[in-house]
């Protein structure tokens, strides 16, 4: 199936490493043009000249979106390396376990703050140039935000607000022919991941436990299912769906684990 984004430039915040480094490279193999925001300098140089080699047009901000001058800049440096963009993909974010017993009020609003507020900025600031070629917004979200994780408000209240906000965005920009649809990962493979794994005492142990309770194959998802996802929805391939919230998670949200 082409997917006809030759040449089409998107956004992906959180694109050096994780998901979003697989989103970033299926984007790339598709022929688009990927303007990453991530502040992982290494990573993110790699990754830049992996793709210059293979004639990759690309762009690396190496900030971290810590407020809306970050993501006024990232836009502005995309649109005038690029000349347009296509498409957003909010991906970065990070569990940082801020609940109600083991963090302050202030803690909480600062979590909402990290993981929901680029979201907001990113969007506001590409909308102009979305507007012109009716782009595609992805969100990536958590499935923590249906199930709960406990000892994690911040992230938890981010999460869910990005899927209330797929909704309401898919609603205000129906005018202009733009889509917005939420990806929403349950167990998979990154560094993020890792660091999460290692905090218990056996991690292999801990692994295997919850690879059991994935429906599909036993197995945690790969990035590259995550990516494959998001880049149909960014695609014209998918241009009557707008306002979902896909689980791309091998059955482990709704499915029976007793299966
Ligand atoms: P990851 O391995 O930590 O990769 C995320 C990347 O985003 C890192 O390079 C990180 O840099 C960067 N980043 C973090 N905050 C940023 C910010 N404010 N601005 C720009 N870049 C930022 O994470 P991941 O596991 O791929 O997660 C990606 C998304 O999927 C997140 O929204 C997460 O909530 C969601 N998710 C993941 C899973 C999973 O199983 N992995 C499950 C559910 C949902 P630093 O490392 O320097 O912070």
């Amino acid at each position: 199936m082409d997917l006809k984004i030759k040449d089409k430039v998107f956004l992906i915040s959180g694109g050096a490493k994780g998901i979003g480094e697989s989103i970033s490279r299926t984007l790339a193999e598709e022929g688009a043009r990927v303007v990453i925001i991530d502040p992982s300098l290494e990573e993110g140089g790699k990754l830049m000249e992996e793709f210059e080699s293979k004639g990759v047009e690309a762009l690396h901000i190496p900030k971290r979106l810590t407020g809306p001058d970050i993501a006024l800049e990232a836009v502005e440096k995309a649109y005038a390396k690029f000349g347009r963009i296509d498409g957003v993909v909010n991906n970065a974010g990070a569990n940082d376990g801020v609940g109600l017993e083991n963090g302050t009020p202030e803690d909480f609003r600062a979590s909402v703050e990290k993981n929901l507020g680029h979201y907001f900025d990113l969007v506001h600031y590409a909308l102009p140039y979305l507007k012109k070629n009716k782009g595609s917004i992805v969100n990536i979200s958590s499935k923590t935000a249906v199930t709960g994780q406990g000892n994690t408000s911040g992230y938890i209240a981010a999460k869910g607000g990005q899927l209330s906000l797929t909704r309401e965005w898919a609603v205000e920009l129906l005018k202009y022919g733009i889509r917005v649809n939420a990806v929403i990962p349950a167990e998979v493979m990154t560094p993020l991941y890792e660091n999460w794994l290692n905090s218990f005492d056996n991690p292999e142990e801990k692994l295997k436990e919850i690879e059991k309770r994935i429906p599909l194959g036993n197995r945690m998802t790969k990035a590259k299912e995550i990516a494959d996802t998001v880049v149909f929805l960014l695609s014209e391939r998918s241009s009557h769906t707008t306002g979902q919230l896909l689980f791309v998670d091998g059955g482990y949200t709704h499915l029976d684990r007793a299966l």
